[in-house]
């Protein structure tokens, strides 16, 4: 099967160009979201299971992150000094020229949609189903960050000046789109880009960087690096020459960055410890699927993901949403990507330390509901986890587990369920499915998160419908959303018009 071309993808039985308009001016209504595949054409069936087929042995990107591994101080040194110096061409563009670029690396990472999911499954274990709109997202950050760069050109009494170099240390868990996106607006802003993609999912970033270059962003203005050693990263980090660094990880490694320079400009999207709230009146359907859905895609690995449900009232009492629960869990497929069948993944690395303790271990008044289950000597592979009774104040109340593990909570009233969800020091997505506007309302004004929604699930934001960002210890620097009309804002600097002249 390899040796044979991959079949067509075909992204829509409609004929939908996602790029025709992308490039008409912002404020007409230019930008349109890319497509997903759809999974029920013929065509798009047959490229998939190409890509689960090749996905299994993928040794896509091994070659460029064997040329990106940085050796010592001197290598890292002169990456410094080359993004610096290919600035000056790059910062020179106006607004119009990098969105074109832009624009044109939209095209090139829709080209490559099976050659990211490929090389994402192979490294992180992600579904396809899960992989497909993570593509989607990337694309369209391109696209949309490519008419801010233009808008940054437009601002009364306000000049930008680009950053000279930013920093940008993306997740493993988005191993595509949140890459692609942190990379995309520093570009956009005018800035060259130094990425380090996560160990884990360093072959993926390649992929995804190579789509970059291919669309004419030059590999001096955009350099890809993996460290040998720890220290090049917070040698990297605390260079002064550094302007900005752009991090999506755990509160702590913000923390981590911010110890190694004070002073250091960070945007920094964190963890998260995310609620489903359902009221009596909800759609108990509805709510059992978005629950379950929202708990266990990418097994939990998504800092958005919904790791608690809390149930008012009768929804506490209702046994059809207790089994709707129940069954949609212990129905999960849980297997490798590369088997058609499998619905959740692995989490990326053997579960130890405090993933391994959410899986295994149970805090005080707790029970397994569905007990997770190892289901081979990986240590990767876990069935989903269903715990009830989870306690006010308890440690899995509180802090966050990044794994296949949902946890239960009852309550009598709406503000006995909103005081639990502001009680956690974070604050990323939180979600309430009511069928009542009084209770959605009262929610929606004391509920202390950055995502929130209503009826629908608490994970898969979309760029500019559902910009992306925390509040409290969700975010660590300006509080501007991923998909933003934002976004690139606190990425220069701002000088009047009339110091510039
Ligand atoms: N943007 C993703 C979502 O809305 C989450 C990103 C993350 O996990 O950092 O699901």
């Amino acid at each position: 099967l390899a040796a044979e071309a991959p079949a067509t993808h075909r992204v829509q039985d409609r004929s939908i160009d996602s790029t025709a308009d992308a490039s008409a001016p912002a404020g007409q209504g230019g930008f349109r979201n890319a497509p997903d595949t759809d999974p029920s054409l013929p065509a798009n069936q047959a490229w998939a299971a190409g890509i689960r087929e090749r996905a299994k042995d993928s040794r896509l990107g091994v070659d460029a992150v064997e040329a990106a591994t940085l050796r010592d101080a001197d290598a890292l040194e002169t990456v410094i000094e080359t993004g610096i110096a290919a600035n000056e061409g790059w910062r020179s563009l106006s607004g119009d020229e990098r969105a074109e670029i832009l624009h044109r690396a939209g095209r090139e990472l829709e080209a490559r949609r099976g050659e990211l999911m490929e090389v994402a499954a192979s490294e992180a274990g992600k579904t396809l189903d899960q992989s497909d709109p993570e593509v989607s997202e990337a694309i369209d950050f391109a696209h949309y960050y490519a008419e801010r760069a233009r808008d940054l050109d437009r601002i009364d009494g306000a000049v930008a000046v680009p950053s000279r170099l930013i920093a940008v240390t993306p997740p493993w868990n988005f191993p595509i789109a949140i890459p692609a996106g942190s990379t995309l607006a520093a570009l956009a802003s005018g800035a060259s880009v130094i990425i380090k993609p996560a160990r884990a999912t360093a072959r993926t970033g390649a992929t995804m960087v190579e789509a970059l270059w291919a669309a004419g962003v030059p590999k001096d203005v955009l350099q890809l690096v993996q460290l040998g050693e720890r220290s090049l990263g917070d040698q990297l980090i605390g260079d002064p020459r550094v302007d900005r660094v752009i991090l999506t990880g755990g509160f702590e490694t913000a923390q981590a960055f911010r110890r190694i320079r004070a002073d250091l400009n960070l945007l920094a999207e964190t963890s998260g410890k995310n609620a489903i709230i359902v009221m009596p009146s909800a759609d108990f359907d509805l709510a059992a699927r978005d629950i379950v859905a929202s708990a266990f895609g990418h097994a939990g690995q998504k800092c958005s993901a919904a790791s608690l449900a809390i149930l008012v009232g009768q929804a506490g009492t209702s046994k059809r949403l207790h089994n709707q629960i129940v069954d949609g869990v212990r129905s999960l497929e849980t297997g490798y990507p590369w088997h058609a069948t499998s619905q959740m993944g692995p989490v990326v690395a053997p579960a130890e330390g405090k993933l391994l303790d959410g899986l295994t271990k149970l805090g005080p008044g707790e029970s397994w509901i569905v007990k997770p289950e190892q289901l081979d000597d990986s240590g990767k592979l876990w069935s989903p986890g269903l715990r009830a009774g989870v306690q006010r104040g308890s440690e899995y109340h509180l802090t966050e587990y990044f794994g296949p593990i949902l946890g239960i909570m009852r309550v009598d009233t709406l503000e006995e369920a909103i005081a639990l969800v502001n009680e956690v020091d974070y604050g990323l997505t939180s979600g309430i499915h009511s069928l009542d506007p009084d209770e959605i309302g009262r929610w929606l004004e004391t509920i202390q998160a950055g995502n929130l929604y209503v009826n629908r699930g608490i994970t898969g934001a979309i760029v500019q419908r559902q910009p992306f960002g925390g509040w409290k210890r969700s975010v660590v620097g300006p509080t501007t959303k991923a998909g933003g009309p934002s976004y690139l804002m606190p990425l220069v600097d701002w000088v009047s018009a009339e110091a510039r002249e």
